[in-house]
């Protein structure tokens, strides 16, 4: 089967037009050649050629959420192991989420909920307006069917015109998916009520780890991951869109440490269930690195991987 790609010819966030092809990947599932490119401008990584929006979608269907897609350390489908696997994640995003939020229990939006994980670790931890979006048919029905929060199937820019609010929107492990950084950001920031917060996780394409691995840093799955940020870049794109960037080092010292012990517990957790799902060599290693889990250990690892160093979103009040 030949799959359909298309190439981007400025870059997404400043509109340049010096791009870089940094490195070519050949893709799991399609085996077509995708490039790695890098803004002349401003730094910004994304895949192209990549995709087309049609070719992109079938992507997402069973498979992947079955570990047999584009990236095998995703294993969705054994919930119960993985609710385990992952419950430390889950709790390092609440605590990220009551750092940024004053509100004792602020009605929640989970953004790419798949099979609904945190919306139950939300429900359990005393959270009672949490509600998930989710494009996927297939991961939707099972996250509403297994937590009973409400799911809404379909994109972000569709549920942004219903006009309903959240004082905290999350996406875990999503942006880098989007194939649109501003406008699906413009939806989160007209789903956001004033003083709202956007908290996320993705690749930091400037974090140590993925400059000590350059073209082998796992994280390059370019049937899936169109883009690779770092502060900056999604700075520019959080800005653009109408957000305030709040940079972890502008915030007073105490929740700086909150935060990082919150991604330190993230960062082991990521590394604990792709350990346990993926084959192979890279599972032996994040499996192992996950054994040491000590305090330092885990804030070391997750300052290595550096998802912390990203900023979150704030709609100004
Ligand atoms: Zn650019």
């Amino acid at each position: 089967m030949k799959y359909e790609l298309e190439t981007l010819s400025v870059c997404p966030l400043c509109s340049g037009a010096g791009l870089r092809t940094v490195t070519q990947i050949q893709g799991r599932v399609t085996h077509e050649r995708f490039g790695i490119v890098r803004c002349e401008s401003c730094g910004l990584v994304f895949t192209s050629p990549r995709l087309t929006e049609a070719a992109n979608a079938s992507m997402y269907e069973e498979a992947y959420y079955k570990g047999e897609g584009f990236d095998t350390s995703v294993h969705y489908e054994s919930l119960d192991e993985e609710a385990k696997a992952r419950a430390g994640e889950c709790a390092g995003i609440i605590e990220k989420m009551r750092v940024m939020s004053p509100l004792a229990d602020p009605r929640v939006l989970d953004v790419g909920c798949g099979t609904g994980v945190l919306l139950q670790a939300l429900k359990d931890a005393g959270f009672t307006k949490v509600e998930g979006q989710e494009l996927s048919t297939y991961a939707a029905e099972r996250a509403a069917s297994r937590t009973g929060v409400p799911v809404h199937q379909g994109d972000l820019e569709a549920l942004a015109v219903t006009g309903a609010r959240y004082d905290v929107i999350n996406a875990t492990e999503v942006v880098e998916h989007v194939r649109d950084p501003l406008a699906f950001l413009r939806g989160v920031e007209r789903l956001l009520a004033p003083g709202g917060v956007f908290v996320y996780s993705t690749g930091n394409a400037r974090g140590l780890y993925a400059r000590i691995l350059g073209n082998r840093w796992p994280y390059l799955i370019p049937e899936g991951h169109l883009f690779y940020y770092d502060p900056q870049t999604l700075r520019g794109f959080l800005e653009k869109a109408g957000l305030e960037a709040v940079m972890p080092e502008s915030l007073p010292l105490g929740k700086r440490l909150r935060l990082a012990q919150a991604e330190s517990r993230i960062a082991h957790s990521q590394l604990l269930y792709v350990g346990l799902s993926a084959p192979g060599a890279k599972g032996v290693i994040f499996r192992t690195v996950a054994m040491a889990s000590i305090a330092p250990a885990k804030l070391l690892v997750s300052w290595v991987v550096g998802k912390g160093q990203l900023p979150s979103g704030r709609k100004r009040a």
